[in-house]
């Protein structure tokens, strides 16, 4: 046994001695962190605390293009509020353990890059992995996904946060919208917390467009949408540490079909459905159960109504719109019950997402972001994928906070602002790669 072996081992056993042993747990280390206390006298109130934040840009959801959204928007000098109704940020990437964002890269070349690419390149090298090569054009798409380990993303993702000013609030969501003359009051809801926030932009990128939904602008929802996804692992420990290492550290999936991402109802059966099925096969199998996410991915739901919309047509022919803000790629993508057959793009072809498509048509002062991009389903099976989500969080924040600073509406900045501020972060401009 190695000398850091033992010692290891000594402190494990001290520590499940000392700190775990009345309650039969284990556990390995123990270190000592503490948070700013509160005023004692804001801890005495019984009643949610009620606070008001008078913010630029208030984005909805922290998931994988609201975080991007975020970061992009307090670096260009937004007041800058994110909530999300969990414990972290990173959404799908994290909570649903989708580990393995794609696509940057096409036909040889990078198409996407930015905040989303600098959060993924960050992790991936304080993780000591590898990166794919994208000057090789890849056999099948998904060999060019970069793998990450979902637990560093999510922390990174929250310093990134901090380090932009931008303030998050966990566990809380919109309960009630209402227009002010100069934007929104949003009243929010948290255990213990009533949050009024008043603000001039709101970026919605809860994945289904719900803040459109409660505005009571249309949205687009197939009868029957595809299946969700609970990610786990069986026998062998999940090892976030060596995902970038061809072959390991991919979690197992289980199609849940039917799940559904619309309110919390529908989410508790898919989960409930999800980890069912899980339980199911470890009996069935005969397997130790080594690691499960805490939600379900879910791959389809609402999306807006924009000002335009992109479809299949659009998606595959790679059109490049006159007001595109980012590239996306990937095949169409459709899951069904039997399973999916992605359809690889022609070569060459490179789809872009117009600004347009991330503003609720006829709408002022709000965007959307990720895959509540207003799209037919072909053409959303595509650019639902992690990096076009993360280009088009960056757009967003882009947009939204020049719009705050000028008093204006995002579809009435100048593009080539939006361009010109977008390139000062990495971002790649359409027709420009
Ligand atoms: C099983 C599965 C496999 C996939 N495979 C791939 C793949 O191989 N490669 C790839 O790149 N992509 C893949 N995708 C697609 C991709 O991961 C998602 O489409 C993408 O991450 C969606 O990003 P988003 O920002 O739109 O939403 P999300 O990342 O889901 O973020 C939405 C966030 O909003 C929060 N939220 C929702 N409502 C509220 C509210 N009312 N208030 C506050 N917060 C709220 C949620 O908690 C969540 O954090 C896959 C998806 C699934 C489900």
């Amino acid at each position: 046994m190695k000398e850091n072996q033992r010692t290891d081992r000594r402190d494990f056993l001290q520590h499940s001695i000392l700190g775990a042993a009345g309650a039969g747990l284990t556990i390995a280390s123990t270190t000592n962190v503490s948070i700013a206390a509160e005023p004692v006298e804001s801890q005495k109130q019984a009643a949610a605390v009620e606070i008001t934040n008078d913010v630029d840009v208030l984005v909805v959801g922290g998931g994988t293009a609201g975080t991007i959204a975020a970061i992009q928007a307090g670096r260009a000098g937004a007041k800058t509020l994110i909530l999300e109704r969990n414990s972290q940020l990173g959404g799908t990437t994290t909570t649903a353990g989708v580990s393995f964002p794609g696509l940057f890269d096409a036909w040889g070349k990078q198409i996407i890059a930015g905040i989303g690419w600098e959060l993924v390149t960050d992790c991936v090298e304080l993780d000591s992995g590898t990166l794919p090569n994208f000057a090789k054009v890849p056999q099948r798409h998904w060999q060019n996904q970069v793998r990450v380990n979902q637990f560093l993303y999510a922390l990174l993702a929250e310093e990134k946060c901090e380090q932009a000013g931008v303030q998050v609030a966990y566990y809380e969501f919109p309960q009630a919208i209402s227009k002010t003359a100069t934007g929104w009051q949003v009243d929010c809801v948290g255990f213990g917390t009533q949050r009024r926030v008043l603000c001039k932009q709101i970026i919605d990128c809860t994945g289904g467009a719900e803040v459109v939904g409660m505005l009571g602008l249309p949205r687009l929802r197939e009868e029957e949408t595809q299946p969700g996804s609970m990610l786990f692992k069986l026998d062998q420990p999940n090892n976030p540490g060596r995902p970038n290492r061809a072959g390991s550290g991919l979690l197992d999936a289980i199609y849940v079909h039917g799940a559904d991402s619309s309110n919390s109802r529908t989410v508790t059966a898919a989960n409930m459905t999800g980890r069912r099925a899980v339980l199911n096969k470890v009996r069935k199998d005969k397997k130790r159960l080594m690691h499960l996410q805490p939600e379900t991915g879910f791959r389809e739901s609402y999306r807006i109504v924009g000002e335009t919309m992109i479809s299949v047509n659009d998606y595959t022919s790679g059109r490049l719109f006159d007001d595109a803000v980012s590239n996306a790629f990937y095949p169409v993508d459709i899951h069904t019950k039997t399973g999916v057959k992605p359809k690889p793009l022609k070569p060459g072809m490179v789809p872009t997402v117009p600004l347009r498509a991330l503003i609720p048509k006829s709408s002022r002062n709000i965007m959307v972001a990720g895959r509540s991009v207003c799209s037919d389903r072909l053409a959303n099976s595509g650019l639902r994928v992690q990096a076009s989500c993360m280009g088009m969080g960056q757009a967003a924040g882009a947009a939204a906070s020049l719009a705050a600073k000028n008093d204006t509406t995002p579809l009435e900045v100048p593009l080539a602002d939006i361009h010109k501020l977008l390139e000062s972060h990495d971002a790649i401009i359409p027709g420009k790669a």
